[in-house]
């Protein structure tokens, strides 16, 4: 029955009605290219590039960069791919840089987009890799920050972006800042990405990594439901895309409540696609949206579950 549910949703992604909804990959580098593609990712909505950073005694140098770049875009000739520029921090310290200042918790610590404010040069040398290599591809390259807390970080990254040929610099949802006041950023960025993992954990000032509080690590709960519509409601007004690119995406009755809430392109690992792709192929946008207005009517996660699942028959 599996089967015969994937073989019946192939192409783009779109539900029953025909509303489209690209599907994309979340990646951390050219090797996971295949399996991407294979899994009929329309683009990438996330490249994680840290991985090219990490575990290493020297920067990466910039033709080191641009090729790894490149040929993420080049896989995608038609698609979008979305870059999102080095996440790190005191728990993912780069080892060629000076240790880092130890934190008690390095979630709230200088991580993403606040290490770029230490060392400039790195956002600056990367920023300057990924637009030569974007130059004379076909793929529509967007790059984005991870953990923008205020208008004024937007602006600062917004502005390195542009003077390296880069516009349209989006930025990351993941913290409830950013979240409440979606309206004020989306003036100065090209769209919006929603890492709802990241946005869980502070919503519910629960850490991912620990495993005693990871009860609460629950996108479903109808608080972060509540912060991911504020933010969609914000880019749709403001005529601009709001995606989803954590783990919440890869979830088929969390992705077509994502839909209903008015995001508009999910990415995810890519293993996952064929499901969210099926799952969004047998639903139209009404009953998305349904499904969405029941699970932020209750007040819980468990609740918020069970009630989308109720507006989503043939999906339990
Ligand atoms: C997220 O926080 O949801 C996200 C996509 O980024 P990461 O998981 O890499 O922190
Ligand atoms: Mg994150």
């Amino acid at each position: 029955a599996r089967r015969a549910v994937l073989s019946a949703a192939t192409g783009p992604g779109a539900t029953a009605d025909g509303h489209p909804v690209p599907l994309l990959a979340n990646i951390g580098g050219p090797r996971d290219l295949d399996s991407a593609l294979a899994n009929g990712a329309e683009g990438v909505g996330l490249y994680r590039t840290e991985f090219l950073f990490l575990d290493r005694e020297t920067a990466p140098s910039a033709s080191e960069q641009e090729e790894a770049y490149r040929a993420v875009f080049e896989a995608f000739p038609q698609g979008r791919v979305v870059v999102r520029t080095l996440d790190s921090g005191a728990d993912k310290p780069l080892a060629f840089l000076p240790p880092p200042e130890e934190e008690p918790n390095p979630a709230l610590g200088e991580r993403g987009l606040r290490m770029f404010r230490r060392y400039p040069e790195i956002m600056t040398a990367q920023l300057g890799a990924l637009a030569r290599a974007a130059a004379g591809v076909s793929a529509e390259v967007q790059v984005m920050a991870p953990m923008v807390a205020t208008v004024e970080e937007a602006e600062w990254f917004a502005d390195a972006c542009r003077t390296a040929g880069l516009d349209g610099a989006g930025v990351m949802i993941e913290v409830p800042s950013a979240a409440l006041r979606a309206a004020d950023l989306i003036r100065v960025a090209g769209f919006f990405s929603i890492g709802t993992n990241d946005l869980t954990q502070y919503a519910l000032a629960a850490d991912r990594q620990v495993s005693a509080v990871a009860g609460l690590q629950d996108p479903w709960h109808p608080a972060v439901l509540d912060l991911i519509a504020t933010a969609a409601s914000a880019a749709s007004a403001a005529g601009k895309g709001c995606g989803v690119c954590g783990e919440a995406a890869a979830d088929p009755v969390l992705a077509c409540v994502l839909v209903g809430m008015g995001i508009t392109s999910l990415s995810m690992g890519a293993p996952a696609l064929p499901w969210v792709r099926a799952a969004l192929s047998r639903h139209t946008l009404a009953q998305c949206r349904d499904a969405a207005a029941a699970a932020r009517s209750v007040t819980s996660a468990r609740a918020a579950k069970a009630a989308a699942y109720a507006e989503l028959p043939g999906l339990e």
